[in-house]
């Protein structure tokens, strides 16, 4: 069985995040990059699969820049056989529609069985590729897995809902996105960094696929959120919490 995992490079989740000063975007120039922490759990996933014997293959693919072979090497280096990059350039914006087709071909193309993606990446919060991919390839989707089984051709999956667990079964191929309690990454050792760098890593350019951006979403303005008002305080306890609020009449 192929896993297929969906990698997106993102700003270090530890670094402040600064919007440049025309509202353009963020600051992305001399900032520490990561691979997003919900695919770094898919990745991690699709792993121990392969180590408990329910998978052969483990693919990331990312569609980005350059700079994006660094995240695909850390992916390789936590476990993954292989990698693709869908390179575009690096002032090309693409929206999660435009990055579902170009999984979609890639999906296509190495008919793997199930595709791993981050419930949400968390540069833009989307939550939308994982849903759009199923949509594109007609596979059944799960969504925010804290859990994944798979039982021959069947996978199971576990999702947090409101007020409880909820478990889905269905049919392989299938498309899964990734809840943050799924598992936790191990830490990538220093020999599998150094056998990451010896892994295969295939680049495709984006101008030799099938292929054009929708341009459907545009970004008018980056701003910074709004500086909070009025004074934090700290409380001791959740009694205290409750006095202050009977005291200010909110409770
Ligand atoms: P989003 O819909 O943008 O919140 O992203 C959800 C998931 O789609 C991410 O966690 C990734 O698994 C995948 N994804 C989004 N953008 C990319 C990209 N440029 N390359 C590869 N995978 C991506």
């Amino acid at each position: 069985m192929k896993i297929l995992v969906a990698v997106k490079r993102v700003i270090d989740h530890n670094v402040k995040v600064r919007v440049k000063a025309d509202g353009s975007g963020v600051e992305l120039a001399n900032v520490k990059m990561a691979i997003n922490p919900f695919d770094e759990i898919a990745v991690e996933e699709a792993v121990r699969l392969k180590e408990s014997g329910k998978a052969t293959e483990v693919i990331a693919v990312s569609v980005g820049d350059i700079s994006y072979q660094e995240t695909l090497r850390s992916a390789m280096a936590i476990g993954a056989d292989r990698a693709i990059l869908i390179q575009r350039p690096a002032e090309l914006a693409l929206e999660p529609l435009d990055i579902a087709r170009l999984l979609q071909q890639i999906v296509d193309k190495e008919q793997a069985d199930l595709i791993l993606l981050g419930k949400q990446a968390i540069d833009d919060d989307c939550n939308q590729t994982g849903q759009m991919l199923s949509a594109l390839l007609d596979y059944p989707q799960a969504t925010f897995a804290s859990q994944i089984k798979i039982d021959g051709g069947t996978l199971q999956v576990t999702r947090e809902i409101d007020g409880g667990l909820e478990t889905l079964e269905m049919p392989l191929p299938a498309v899964v996105t990734t809840d943050l309690r799924l598992n936790e990454p191990r830490y990538a050792t220093l020999p599998n960094i150094m056998k990451a760098k010896k892994k295969p890593l295939d680049i495709i350019d984006i101008a030799d696929m099938n292929f054009s951006p929708l341009g459907q979403v545009k970004t008018l303005k980056v701003s910074e959120p709004k500086k909070r008002v009025g004074q934090c305080t700290l409380l001791s306890s959740a009694t205290a919490l409750v006095s202050e609020l009977q005291a200010k009449e909110v409770i």
